[in-house]
């Protein structure tokens, strides 16, 4: 075999789904130096280049601490092993109908998503949901959308901080901008964000943008049926008649939407009224999910699960859980406590996460493994080649595949049946929602990304502001800072939960942060923490705003 490896695939860390290239060795050299590591290429074809989420590949890549064998109840073992000490365990679970959930991240392949939706029905169960959680919001919408078309667009109206989520759309974004002086960028957030730099960008109150969308909605529709505060909403009339107006202007306008967990209260009906809104002033919309491939593996369990699986959860109405791809003790709220009463977990991941479920089958990333996505052109997209996985990690569709043909003594396919949006539900009568802040809560708390990789990203972490960042943190206004004279470590106190936070100023920042906003980098649990998970009036289990206080 040739010293030199070279592997095309897509970036792992969002659905923008960037090509890669992976090399590893060059002919000739000896193997013992850095040349050894692979290093990270993009293809400049999309001319977008790779943001630093993208180039944490590496680190994974080349890292030491991914897992390499599976565990069952403590003891290292072979994957074989795993499954076979677990079939006694899932065998009698699954006597009762609805005993058990199942739970798949959206970095899944359509292959591993179909083999997914296989053993729910071998494990007797409806309970097949979809992390991230946020992405359950998404999956009504067909997006309509191209990066050469958004290059041309002559309005992009961006929802959300598409820039921190996806930080590689900024370049046709930017190109679309640019093209002719005429040419608008508008941003709507409920903070600043990394958009706004270069945009007309609005602050909408956190928790108003649904109501706002709704106004602006029936000013389009001619029919101003919604009234707006400017004191309560954030925006005034003249401001909301100058989108409306842009958006009827526009002759190939484009919508983006993106969310993140305790960002947008609502997603859904936003997420409608957007598509909506598209259709009236014929512009095209797409939503951005967190996700690389959370519209296929969504599509394919084809309904919104997360509440029903949640309230079972609490309700300890299940005695077991499989979790695909993610630490449950990490995403799932109060999960420590379900902990406690659940009979049997199995989670497959890539390192050791912070608590010890009954299983632990080591798993791989997007680029160790071959199969098909959606793009978020809504076209299926191959992978292309997956580098040689770690130890024993194996991919889950192969697992599942494995799990299935010892626990029915059949061999199962990866079949993809089609995929296709799940269909709106009805639209419920939207209400003005209640303040954020009062006096006891006098913050609101927003959950916000950042453009670069957490976890146990090494690389990021070279950076020169995110330096020495090892537990969570959170940007408050300078001016408020002094006025509260605030210690450098505060708790903060919210309806979901308390928790202990470093306070970075907001220079650090390329946006202000209103003195009553505490912003929240959400990659770390105990902010997630902060944020109440429980269903809002869609069903939908996705976190946004909340009020808070500061306990000093
Ligand atoms: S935007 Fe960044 S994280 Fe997303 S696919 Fe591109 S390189 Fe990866």
């Amino acid at each position: 075999m040739s010293s030199v490896n070279e592997y095309r695939t897509k970036c792992t860390f969002c659905s923008v789904q960037d090509d890669i290239v992976l090399k590893r060795g060059s002919d000739g050299a000896a193997l013992f130096g850095k040349d050894s590591l692979f290093k990270l290429y993009y293809d400049g074809k999309s001319g977008r280049g790779l943001c630093p989420r993208g180039n944490f590949t590496c680190e994974i890549l080349n890292s030491p601490y991914r897992l390499r064998q599976a565990e069952l109840f403590g003891k290292v073992c072979s994957v074989d092993q795993a499954i076979e000490g677990c079939i006694p365990e899932f065998r009698r679970i699954i006597e009762k109908k609805n005993n058990i959930a199942i739970l798949i991240s959206g970095n899944h392949t359509l292959e591993e998503a179909y083999l997914a939706k296989k053993l729910s029905e071998e494990m007797n169960t409806e309970y097949l949901g979809l992390f991230p959680f946020e992405d359950e919001a998404l999956l009504s919408v067909k997006n309509e959308f191209s990066f050469d078309d958004l290059r041309e667009a002559d309005l992009v109206l961006a929802v959300g901080d598409v820039f921190s989520l996806s930080p590689t759309l900024a370049k046709p974004i930017l190109d679309a901008r640019n093209k002719k002086r005429g040419n608008r960028l508008i941003s709507l957030d409920i903070v600043g964000n990394r958009i706004s730099l270069f945009s007309r960008s609005f602050t909408i109150k956190p928790g108003y943008m649904l109501y706002f969308l709704s106004v602006l909605l029936s000013q389009l529709e001619g029919e101003k049926r919604l009234k707006l505060d400017k004191a309560k909403v954030g925006i005034s009339d003249s401001q909301i008649e100058e989108i409306a107006g842009a958006l009827k202007e526009s002759k190939n306008g484009q919508i983006i939407f993106s969310n993140i967990y305790g960002h947008f209260n609502n997603p859904y009906g936003i997420v409608a009224k957007l598509s909506r809104i598209s259709e009236i002033t014929e512009s095209k919309f797409a939503v951005v999910p967190i996700g690389q491939n959370s519209l296929g593996v969504g599509r394919i369990i084809g309904n919104f699960n997360n509440k029903k699986i949640m309230d079972a959860l609490k309700e300890k109405k299940l005695e077991g859980l499989i979790v695909l791809g993610g630490d449950p003790f990490d995403f799932i709220p109060d999960f420590e406590n379900i902990f406690g009463y659940l009979n049997f977990v199995l989670s497959t991941y890539f390192f050791k996460g912070s608590g010890s479920p009954e299983c632990f089958i080591p798993s791989v990333f997007s680029f160790e493994k071959q199969g098909s996505v959606v793009s978020l052109e809504e076209k299926v997209v191959n992978l292309g080649e997956g580098v040689t996985p770690v130890g024993d990690s194996i991919s889950d569709g192969d697992f599942i595949s494995k799990f299935l043909s010892k626990f029915t003594g059949k061999k199962v396919k990866a079949g993809v049946t089609s995929a296709k949006p799940i269909p709106f539900m009805e639209e419920k009568n939207i209400k003005e929602p209640a303040d954020l802040v009062n006096k006891k809560f006098p913050f609101t708390v927003i959950g916000i990304g950042l453009p670069f990789h957490h976890g146990s990203g090494e690389i990021t972490k070279r950076m020169k502001w995110n330096q020495g960042k090892e537990r969570p943190y959170v940007f408050i206004n300078p001016d408020k800072i002094k006025e509260l004279s605030l210690e450098k470590e505060i708790t903060i106190e919210t309806a979901g939960g308390s928790s202990v936070f470093a306070i970075e100023d907001c220079s650090n920042l390329p946006f202000d942060v209103r003195g009553d906003v505490i912003a929240v980098p959400v990659h770390y649990s105990q902010s997630r923490k902060l944020f109440v998970a429980n269903p809002d009036e869609d069903g939908i289990i996705s976190p946004g705003a909340e009020k808070a206080r500061i306990v000093k």
